[in-house]
């Protein structure tokens, strides 16, 4: 992951990018895909392209479990 590589602190980025620490974790885990706004804000941070902000993990079976139970 590009923040750990940069000795980026979780809370830390959180709060550099102005979202909660468990929306962070929700993003990098691949749980939630960021806000365009959201992207640009933690690219511009770790100094990537916004492209690079791609943390979502496609066929999550914990997303998946939590969209069927939400329907
Ligand atoms: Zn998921």
């Amino acid at each position: 992951m590009i923040r750990e590589a940069l000795g980026i602190k979780h809370g830390i980025f959180a709060v550099d990018c102005d979202i909660t620490p468990g929306y962070l974790t929700n993003i990098e885990k691949g749980h939630k895909q960021p806000s365009p706004a959201v992207a640009v804000a933690m690219a511009r941070r770790l100094g990537v392209d916004v492209d690079s902000i791609t943390y979502t993990i496609p066929d999550c079976a914990e997303c998946a479990r939590r969209e069927r139970s939400a329907a």
